[in-house]
């Protein structure tokens, strides 16, 4: 069986990163999207909002899972036995920086293999700072993320939350 991990901030999910999600789905024999806890960071969505965001966007696929981690990914890579580790990449910029954060993990744990997956074109734009700026802004986001992510992001900013 061949586990595939996918991790990331995920603060909030949008349509870009569920469609690596299914796409991951559809090939590997299971999916567990690892959603960092990174204490010295600072999210718009807390871990916990931005966990139950996730589990309810995969509960239609039975072969996803969905973490919470606040340590190197690679080490939850060694606990769940995943050979594989997905990352999106949109544009060339994204290509350099999942190319060295490749090089990075592969150091740590040379047993985990990146695979690097093309976004498909409609999703080409979608980064979720873009997106909370945007619905800051009064911008329609509606085709950009899931309509729960949407109700949410709308909700963050009604509180005046720093998006
Ligand atoms: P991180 O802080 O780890 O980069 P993100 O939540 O920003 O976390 O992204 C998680 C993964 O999803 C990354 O591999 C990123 O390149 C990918 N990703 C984000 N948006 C898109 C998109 N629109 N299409 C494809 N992949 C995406």
């Amino acid at each position: 069986m061949i586990r595939a991990l996918f991790p990331g901030s995920f603060d909030p999910p949008t349509n870009g990163h569920m469609n690596i999600v299914r796409r991951a789905a559809g090939i590997f024999d299971a999916v567990s999207v690892v959603i960092a806890a990174n204490p010295n960071k600072h999210y718009t969505f807390s871990a916990e909002e931005r966990y139950r965001m996730m589990e309810e966007l995969v509960s239609d696929v039975p072969n996803v899972d969905v973490h919470l981690w606040d340590r190197l990914i690679v080490e939850f890579a060694e606990r769940a036995d995943a050979k594989v580790m997905i990352r999106g990449v949109r544009a060339l910029d994204d290509f350099e920086y999942e190319f060295e954060l490749s090089m990075l993990n592969k150091g740590l744990n040379p047993r985990v293999e990146t695979i690097l997956m093309p976004t498909d074109p409609q999703y080409f734009v979608l980064r979720s700072s873009a997106i909370k700026e945007l619905a800051r802004l009064g911008g329609d986001i509606s085709t950009m993320v899931p309509e729960p992510v949407a109700i949410a992001i709308a909700r963050k900013i009604r509180e005046g939350a720093h998006t």
